[in-house]
């Protein structure tokens, strides 16, 4: 569609960042087009309305930048997901594998309840370990997940199947 050429245009790739080998997918020039960011705060506005969503959960850190303007459009509130250490009140945490190592990421337990139908959103899914941490983190919150939505999806790197079991059903939605 017209939108996601306009927002594909809008995404650089990076050669050998962070790494070498590693193409980077960064979405800054994306935030700095006020046309492009508005239209991606739509659609996504749209997959929380049509989800039924109560809250929308955004991933440290550009979950944060792409989800919290979402969450004021569609009227809900917004909650963080951050990496350990860093959320000042009593969390609940999950961790997950990395390559080589692992990492572990927080929610305030007082932010998610049984009553709560949540819309995940992140830039990238990758090799899906953070997302299919916030998934498992939000469910033990005794929350509902009514999707995961993200720009982009790195289909090469297997993201899609690692986060399905812990979608339960919901949609995984990639603009
Ligand atoms: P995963 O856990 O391997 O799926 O990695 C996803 C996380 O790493 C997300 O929070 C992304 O923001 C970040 N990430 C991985 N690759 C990229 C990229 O190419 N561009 C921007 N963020 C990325």
């Amino acid at each position: 569609t017209g939108i996601q050429t306009l927002l594909l245009s809008r995404i650089r790739d990076v050669a050998d960042h962070p790494e070498p080998g590693v193409m980077f997918k960064d979405i800054t020039p994306l935030l700095a087009d006020p046309a492009a960011f508005s239209a991606l705060s739509d659609v996504l506005s749209g997959i929380a309305r049509s989800t039924g969503a109560t809250k929308i959960v955004g991933l440290e850190a550009r979950g944060f930048i792409l989800g919290a303007p979402v969450a004021v459009r569609a009227g809900l509130g917004f909650i963080p997901v951050r990496k350990a250490g860093k959320l000042p009140g009593a969390t609940l945490s999950q961790a997950y594998d990395l390559e080589y190592g692992s990492a572990e990421i927080e929610v305030h337990a007082e932010d998610l309840t049984e009553r709560d139908r949540v819309l995940v959103i992140d830039d990238v899914l990758a090799t899906g370990g953070t997302a299919e941490a916030s998934l498992k983190l939000i469910r033990r919150a005794g929350a509902e997940v009514v999707g995961l939505a993200v720009l982009m999806e790195l289909g090469f790197l297997g993201g899609r199947a690692r986060v399905e079991p812990a979608l339960a059903g919901a949609p995984l939605e990639a603009l």
